[in-house]
C-alpha cells in the first residue's frame, strides 16, 4: 500500500489535532470540517478502503464505530445524535486511501446525501 498523508499522521510527520488515541487507533479533527464536530476515527494498521478490509479486520472495524461513538458520548452529542462514515473509493468519495470513519456531530444531518 502506498504512502498516505494519514500514515504521516500517525507517525507525527505532520501535525493534526488529536482527540483519542489507543493502541490500535487514532482519531483527530478533519482539516476540512463538514460539522461543528468533524473527526477521523483511523486505525493505525492501514487497510486501504472497506473494499480492502477482510474477515479478520471485523474487531478492528467495530472498534473504530464504538470509538467514534464513545466520543460522541464524551462530548455530550450522542443523544441528539450523530452519522458515521465511510467513503469508499471513487464513486464513494473517498479521497484518502487510508480507511477511515468520519464522525460528524453538532447539527441535523440531511438524508439521502449529495
Ligand atoms: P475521504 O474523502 O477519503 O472520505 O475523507 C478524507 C478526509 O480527510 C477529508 O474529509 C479531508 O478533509 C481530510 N483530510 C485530508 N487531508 C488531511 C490532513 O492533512 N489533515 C486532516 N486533519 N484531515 C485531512
Amino acid at each position: 500500500m502506498t504512502d498516505t498523508i494519514f500514515a504521516k499522521i500517525i507517525r507525527r510527520e505532520i501535525p493534526a489535532d488529536i482527540v483519542y488515541e489507543d493502541d490500535e487507533i487514532l482519531a483527530f479533527r478533519d482539516l476540512n470540517p463538514q460539522a461543528p464536530v468533524h473527526v477521523l476515527f483511523i486505525p493505525k494498521r492501514a487497510i486501504a478502503s472497506l473494499e480492502k478490509a477482510e474477515p479478520g479486520d471485523a474487531e478492528l472495524l467495530g472498534k473504530l464505530q464504538l470509538a467514534a461513538a464513545a466520543y460522541a458520548r464524551e462530548l455530550g452529542m450522542a443523544e441528539d445524535g450523530f452519522r458515521t462514515v465511510i467513503n469508499c473509493n471513487t464513486h464513494g468519495g473517498q479521497t484518502v486511501y487510508h480507511l477511515h470513519v468520519h464522525l460528524l456531530a453538532g447539527r441535523h444531518m440531511h438524508w439521502p446525501p449529495g
